[in-house]
């Protein structure tokens, strides 16, 4: 399927202004990338370590690429040189090696933390007690630097169900926030709607734009 062009400059057009678009490019070739750069699209999600590697190399050098998914300590050193936005740090562990690895490149990575609000036991992320310990960590580590939170919804057709969580979640970043966040990461395809009304300031959407994939 190809990309939805219509669709983007329809969402574009329609987001409140403190609300970013990160493009979920994941699985998604080259060409579908470029075909929403080309429209002015800058911010794109990737969940894999290696694909991001491949994609940032043969792409516009000027796109910010997000990492969006579940990563894994020792792949840090692989995104550190380049990626403009870790979200979903879901551990300690993993902040104190980006950290390390921005450390040694001399960069300061900006960062989200994760918060776990699903149900799914599936789903990645830290309580309410661990995230302050983070934040509060972080604040003597010179190589990450705090923009915010980050979280996903159950998968539910409920939706006073993605309610509470996306509200959950935005409680949360009121009372960690402290005026040093700029960034609070809810909300995809399928309930991103849902999470602007709740707070969302960053909005990352996939299949809407790219097609559903395999
Ligand atoms: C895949 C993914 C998305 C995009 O999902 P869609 O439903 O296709 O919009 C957003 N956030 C994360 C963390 C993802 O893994």
């Amino acid at each position: 399927m190809a990309v939805n062009t219509e669709f983007y400059q329809s969402l574009v057009a329609q987001l409140p202004p403190e609300v970013q678009l990160v493009a979920v490019s994941k699985t998604k070739p080259n060409n579908d990338i470029q075909a929403l750069y080309d429209l002015g699209q800058r911010d794109f999600g990737e969940n894999y370590v290696q694909e991001l590697v491949d994609k940032s190399a043969q792409l516009p050098q000027d796109i910010r690429w997000h990492f969006i998914g579940h990563l894994q300590s020792n792949k840090v050193k692989y995104l550190a040189p380049f990626v403009h936005l870790i979200q979903g740090v879901d551990s300690l562990k993993l902040l104190l090696e980006i950290n390390k690895q921005a450390n040694k490149l001399g960069r300061v990575i900006p960062v989200l933390l994760q918060m776990h609000i699903a149900q799914e036991e599936s789903k990645f992320g830290m309580d309410a007690a661990e995230l302050e310990q983070a934040v509060e960590a972080a604040q003597n580590l010179s190589g990450v630097r705090v923009d915010g939170l980050m979280g996903m919804a159950s998968f539910t057709h409920n939706l006073d169900q993605v309610k509470e969580e996306f509200t959950r979640l935005k409680y949360q970043y009121d009372a960690l926030n402290k005026g040093r966040f700029r960034c609070l990461s809810m909300g995809m395809s399928g309930d991103y709607a849902l999470a602007i009304a709740a707070g969302s300031t960053c909005v990352r959407i996939g299949s809407l734009l790219f097609g559903s994939r395999n």
